[in-house]
């Protein structure tokens, strides 16, 4: 049985108040380890090995050997793939085949990407002229933001800590993560891996617990942080908002979304379907980007159905490491408690279950997972909760239309904007339709698709700010202006 504890100052320690959390495996409901839960005492002891740390041998390295040395736990995550691809599945219970070409690749990658977009940007410069005839130089300079905090949430657990971590350190910072409750392994993992690649103590410190009275709150509110990046739900961005205030730090803010797919009767329909599937069922559905609104013009809307009924029917439930799954369970039992509770009221909203709807029969040894079956609704109101709130499950409905004004109305009817998913063979239309959506992000013929470089964020509840290539430096770095008079 695994123990994950704290890794603080380099060192991994146990909470002095004794406090442990069940860590079980949503596959088979068996017990994977305990989780320390942080107390005030650790929070503040990882946040003081932050701090110090970025005075020590850390403040003094140069950009290229910051890159340097983050390059190298890159290709440390690599070296050890099968360890964080074992532990990931094992928190998660998505498939290997998954996990091993998104998760634990994309983890690695991205603690080169943001460094490589660092080491080619350019700094700002300006001549002022005066009135003396001499002028003035104004120069940008960048410092780190200080300690920044992490909390992240349990869907892609290395990927998305890592996509903050990797531009947090290489611009300079230190960092302390707080994963999530449910997944708190490949984050517990990569404190070994900082010290094999000698990353100074206190750079990266990792805190276990909950969110409210717990290690979530404890971090988010502790004055010695200077920002706070958060990926989670809407309502966990607001109580972050409301803690960050206090001493007006800065946040960055990646939350949910209720993302429509819309799919024109021009499109390359086998495409189309291959790209909905995945953006509703990939990760059992627990994707933010994921598609849970499809919207289909009329004339393809029968065929594009009975297509995706068919594809969901070839889904391959079982066991992550069992090459031919691809179809994992929910996180926790908690998660499909929420995920069935939205089955059943999709049923007293008037849908129509076009396949799915329930909990599969797994067999004695997988019957203790929260397993779901993955959904298709048809039928609902534009105004049924279903429609409205971000279910985060295997599921998605189905609805006609018939115009392209229409479909940007409904597309555009949420309080989220994260992302949307476009499918037709005319450009035009999709550059038309795209520049419409009120999303981060706008995906023609594709999905989940994305180079690191580019900006990423929500736009209405969706989020606050963006992160992603140099827009990621606006949130990771203080950007000073020096003023030289000559
Ligand atoms: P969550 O908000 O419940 O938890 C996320 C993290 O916040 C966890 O580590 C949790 O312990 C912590 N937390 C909870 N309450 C807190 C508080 N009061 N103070 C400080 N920390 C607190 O989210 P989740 O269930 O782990 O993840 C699913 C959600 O994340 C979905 O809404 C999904 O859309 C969203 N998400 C968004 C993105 C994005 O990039 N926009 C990516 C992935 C997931």
């Amino acid at each position: 049985m695994k123990e994950f504890k704290h890794f603080i100052n380099g060192e991994y320690v146990s909470s002095a108040n004794g406090k442990t959390f069940e860590n079980r495996c949503p596959v088979d409901g068996s017990l994977i380890g305990q989780v320390h839960e942080a107390g005030r005492d650790e929070v503040d002891a990882a946040v003081r090995a932050a701090r110090a740390a970025l005075k020590g041998p850390w403040g003094k390295l140069s950009q290229a050997q910051r890159i340097e040395l983050l390059n190298k736990v890159a290709d440390r995550i690599n070296e050890r793939f099968d360890e964080f691809l074992e532990a990931e599945c094992r928190d998660t219970g998505k498939p290997y085949k998954i996990a091993s070409h998104i998760d634990i690749p994309r983890g690695a990658a991205n603690f080169k990407a943001f460094s490589e977009t660092l080491a080619n940007h350019p700094t700002e410069g300006f001549r002022l002229d005066t009135p003396d005839g001499k002028g003035a130089l104004n120069v940008g300079h960048r410092t780190p933001k200080g300690v920044v905090a992490v909390i992240s949430p349990w869907n892609l657990p290395l990927l998305l800590m890592t996509w903050k971590v990797g531009p947090a350190l290489a611009c300079g910072n230190t960092v302390v993560v707080k994963p999530s409750e449910e997944t708190p392994a490949t984050t517990t993992l990569l404190g070994e891996v900082m010290n094999e690649c000698g990353v100074p103590a206190g750079v990266f410190n990792v805190v276990h617990g909950f969110g409210p009275d717990s290690a979530g709150e404890f971090l988010t509110s502790h004055p010695q942080v200077d920002a706070i990046t958060f990926t989670g739900e809407t309502r966990t961005g607001e109580a972050i908002m409301k803690a960050a205030a206090v001493g007006l730090r800065n946040i960055s803010l990646e939350c949910g979304g209720k993302n429509p797919g819309i799919v024109f009767a021009d499109c390359d329909l086998e495409k189309a379907v291959e790209g909905t599937m995945r953006s509703a069922f990939v990760n059992c559905g627990q994707v933010c980007l994921g598609t849970e609104r499809v919207y289909v013009e009329r004339p393809i809307y029968e065929a594009f159905l009975a297509r995706m009924k068919e594809e969901v029917a070839k889904l391959k439930l079982g066991r992550p490491e069992d090459a031919e799954t691809s179809f994992g369970p929910l996180v926790s039992h908690e998660h499909r408690d929420k995920v069935l509770s939205y089955y059943r009221l999709a049923v007293k909203e008037g849908a129509t279950v076009e396949i799915g709807g329930g909990v599969p029969d797994m067999g004695a040894a997988l019957n203790d997972g929260a397993w779901v079956e993955p959904t298709i609704w048809t039928g609902l109101a534009d105004d049924a909760r279903v429609i409205r709130e971000e279910i985060f499950g295997p599921c998605c409905h189905i609805r006609p239309f018939d115009s392209e004004d229409e479909v940007v109305e409904l597309a555009n009817d949420t309080d989220y904007g994260l992302a949307a998913a476009i499918w037709t063979e005319n450009s035009a239309r999709a550059v038309r339709v795209a520049e419409q959506m009120e999303a981060g992000i706008v995906w023609v013929n594709s999905w989940f698709l994305r180079d690191l470089r580019t900006a990423f964020g929500g736009a209405k509840q969706s989020g606050i700010g963006r992160e992603g290539g140099v827009h990621g430096l606006e949130f990771y770095t203080e950007l000073k202006n020096i003023c030289i008079k000559l």
